[in-house]
C-alpha cells in the first residue's frame, strides 16, 4: 500500500519538476500530452501502468512518452517504500521523506534541464531545521553542523573546480547534511563522487558524453545519499573489514 501510495506521490513529483521548471501552476492547466496537446484521461495518468499498457506512446498522437516518468515514479515508489521499512512508523520517518522527496526532484530537473531549483530546496531546507530542533536521536546542533558540513564542503568544491559543482548542488547538500549530521553527509558526498567519476569515465570512453559537457550529478546525489542514510554504518563496517 506504501508502495502504491507512493508511486502516485511519484507521478505528481513529475509534473511538479516539469511545471515548476516551466513556471507553470502544478493545478492548472490539466495533465495534458506535450506533444499534441489532448487533455489525459485518469486511465493515461496511473503510474507505471498506463505507460506499460500504452508501450511508452501517446494514446492520441503516438509520439513517444519520456522514460522519466516512469522512472520517476519508480524511484520515489522504491526508495519511500525502503524508507519505511528501515525507519518504521517513527517520527525520524518525516525528515526521511522530505529528503526523498527534494532529491527525487533535483533528479527529475536536474535530468530534464541540468537545474536544481531553489524554489524546492530552500522551503524544504528551513522546515527541516524546524523538524530538527524536535525530532532526531542527536541535538539540534548535531545536524545544524551537518547543513554547515555540506554547504561547506561543496561551496570549497566549487571554488577549486571553478564552478563544476552549481549553486543548486551547494543547497542541496545543506540540505542532506540537516538530515543525515556531518559524518553521514561526507559519506554520501564520498559515494557519489566516487559513482560519478566511475558512470562519468566510462559514459566519456563510450564517447557518450563530451569531456567538457556538465554532468547531472543529482541521480549520484541521490544514490550516495540513500546509501549513506540508511546502509552508513554497514557501510561503515564494510570498509573497515577491508583494512
Ligand atoms: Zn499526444
Amino acid at each position: 500500500m506504501i508502495f502504491v501510495t507512493a508511486l502516485f506521490l511519484g507521478s505528481f513529483y513529475n509534473v511538479l519538476a516539469i511545471r515548476l521548471l516551466k513556471k507553470q501552476s502544478f493545478v492548472y492547466p490539466p495533465s495534458h500530452c506535450p506533444q499534441c496537446q489532448h487533455r489525459l484521461a485518469p486511465w493515461d495518468l496511473v503510474p507505471l501502468l498506463s505507460y506499460l499498457v500504452l508501450r511508452g506512446k501517446c494514446r492520441y498522437c503516438q509520439s513517444p512518452i519520456s522514460p522519466l516518468y516512469p522512472a520517476g515514479e519508480l524511484l520515489t515508489g522504491l526508495s519511500l517504500y525502503l524508507a519505511y521499512r528501515h525507519l518504521g512508523l517513527q517520527l525520524e520517518l518525516l525528515p526521511a521523506v522530505i529528503l526523498i522527496s527534494v532529491l527525487v526532484l533535483a533528479v527529475l530537473t536536474d535530468l530534464r534541464k541540468k537545474l536544481i531549483l531553489d524554489v524546492i530546496t530552500l522551503p524544504a531546507l528551513v522546515l527541516l531545521l524546524v523538524l530538527r530542533l524536535v525530532i532526531g536521536e542527536y541535538s539540534f546542533w548535531f545536524y545544524l553542523a551537518g547543513g554547515l558540513t555540506g554547504f561547506g564542503l561543496l561551496l570549497l568544491i566549487s571554488i577549486v573546480s571553478r564552478g563544476g559543482m552549481g549553486g543548486g548542488d551547494i543547497k542541496l547538500y545543506a540540505l542532506i547534511g540537516v538530515v543525515l549530521g556531518p559524518s553521514l553527509t561526507l559519506l554520501s558526498l564520498v559515494l557519489a563522487s566516487f559513482m560519478g567519476a566511475l558512470v562519468g569515465g566510462v559514459m566519456i570512453l563510450l564517447g557518450r558524453w563530451q569531456r567538457k559537457e556538465t554532468i547531472p550529478f543529482a541521480p549520484f546525489i541521490f544514490v550516495g545519499t540513500f546509501v549513506a542514510y540508511f546502509y552508513g554504518e554497514t557501510v561503515w563496517v564494510w570498509y573497515l573489514q577491508l583494512w
